[in-house]
């Protein structure tokens, strides 16, 4: 079951935090944006808008409301390299991990779940969500609040309503942010988001929000974009309605045994906990798994040599919020640093671990000290920074892929310019 929809979004704080899985800008991408351009025009956009006037009326959008809000809207074609853009190198797991789940955001978890204690124990009680969980969530889609993303959604929306692939599946989407001012009351102003119309601090899609955002601090409005508890509420609600079990766990990393077939691997491939107890699988810490027949499957997001996990149907609850695995994990991961626990016990298969946002900034930091023109250190691997680092990596004797790992760190930092000598000369040793 997919709540959400079946479109892999990358959540804004990915974008933010951790190295695109998609890069927005390739060569190939421009030139389809250009030519794209060229062939489309404003003309054709208001004709479009008058053709599914219509469909949006049907569809329980008032007329004033559809020409108020439609009239002065311009197509914005940039967001169409977005919904095409292809994988330039697919992110490794940890290094996904790496910038989602770092000590920042474990401290800033842990502030959220003491200020907001009293509204993430209501929504437990309600809907049966843990505060962690909930937390998480929050801190992965935005930062917990702070990234909301900045295109005008009936914008993006509706120019994916006209040009590109999935046109039915966003005038859905269109229809649905129409509503929202029309119902809710929500500036038009304040519905910004991502180029794909995932908006305010839980990121719903406006037809996500239609259905299960809640108003959680009691105002008579659901405001996901200003209210922290209308978002921790609606998130609760949201997981609720995906299938979350209250008090079982998303599932936990445990030890394989040596030499174990692991072709049962794989999410939907549930099997009694005992099933797995009998193969000689274990806790991480070694010991045994609970007993019951709780069904689980085998999880092995970097294959056999990797951590591995047994996951619940309360993982599949969160796969739901946005389909991919290693976002779930990174959610659950998340939620057990907040509960207290560490990191993983086994680590990821690589000599070159990823980095965490503040490790991202200081190898910026470093770039920026060499002369890279990259922009402000601000945590993000885009286009420039990943310029820079083919070129330092080619220098290390790295392999020149532009990816943000340990190794080009310590080497940045072994490598750094050296400090302009003071005028007291105290530099020099
Ligand atoms: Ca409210």
């Amino acid at each position: 079951m997919t709540l959400r929809n079946s479109l892999p979004v990358m959540t804004l704080a990915l974008w933010a935090g951790a190295a695109p899985l998609a890069s927005a800008a390739t060569a190939g991408n421009a030139a389809v944006e250009a030519a794209s351009a060229t062939a489309y025009s404003s003309a054709d956009f208001a004709q479009c808008l008058s053709q599914l006037r219509g469909q949006a009326i049907k569809q329980g959008v008032s007329a004033s409301t559809y020409d108020t809000y439609t009239k002065d809207l311009e197509p914005d074609l940039s967001v169409l390299p977005l919904l095409d853009a292809q994988p330039e190198f697919k992110t490794p797991i940890w290094d996904y991990m790496a910038s989602l789940v770092d000590d920042e955001r474990v401290a800033d978890g842990k502030l959220a779940l003491q200020q907001w204690q009293a509204e993430l124990s209501r929504a437990q009680s309600q809907f049966g969500v843990d505060p962690a969980t909930v937390v998480a969530v929050w801190g992965v889609e935005s930062n917990f609040g702070r990234i909301l993303g900045g295109r005008p959604l009936l914008t993006s929306l509706s120019t994916l309503s006209c040009v590109g692939r999935r046109q039915s599946y966003f005038r859905g989407e269109f229809f649905s942010t129409l509503k929202i001012i029309q119902q809710e009351h929500l500036g038009v102003e304040r519905l910004n988001g991502s180029w794909a119309g995932a908006f305010g601090q839980t990121q719903f899609m406006p037809s996500t929000y239609l259905r299960l955002a809640v108003d959680f601090d009691g105002d008579g409005r659901r405001d996901l974009v200003d209210s922290v508890p209308d978002a921790l509420g609606s998130t609760a609600n949201f997981l609720k309605r995906a299938g979350w079990k209250p008090d079982m766990p998303w599932g936990f990393e445990v030890s394989l045994p040596d030499g174990m077939d692991t072709s049962g691997a794989g999410r939907r491939n549930k099997q009694p906990i005992s099933t797995w107890a009998a193969k000689g699988v274990k806790r991480a810490d070694g010991s045994a798994l609970p007993a019951g027949d709780m069904q689980v499957a085998l999880l092995l997001p970097a294959g056999p040599s990797g951590p591995a996990f047994l996951v619940t149907r309360n993982f599949d609850a969160i796969y739901s919020y946005n389909a991919a695995e290693s976002y779930a994990l990174a959610i659950s991961h998340l939620a057990d640093r907040l509960r207290g626990a560490g990191p993983f016990v086994h680590a990821w298969p690589t000599d070159d671990p990823g980095l965490s946002r503040a490790q991202r900034r200081e190898l910026q930091t470093l770039l920026i000290a060499r002369g890279f023109d990259i922009g402000q250190p601000d945590g993000m691997i885009g286009a420039r920074t990943r310029e820079a680092l083919k070129s330092i990596q080619r220098d290390a004797g790295l392999t020149p892929d532009g990816r943000a790992g340990m190794k080009s760190l310590q080497w940045l930092q072994q490598n750094a310019p050296a400090e302009q000598p003071t005028t007291s000369g105290a530099a020099s040793q």
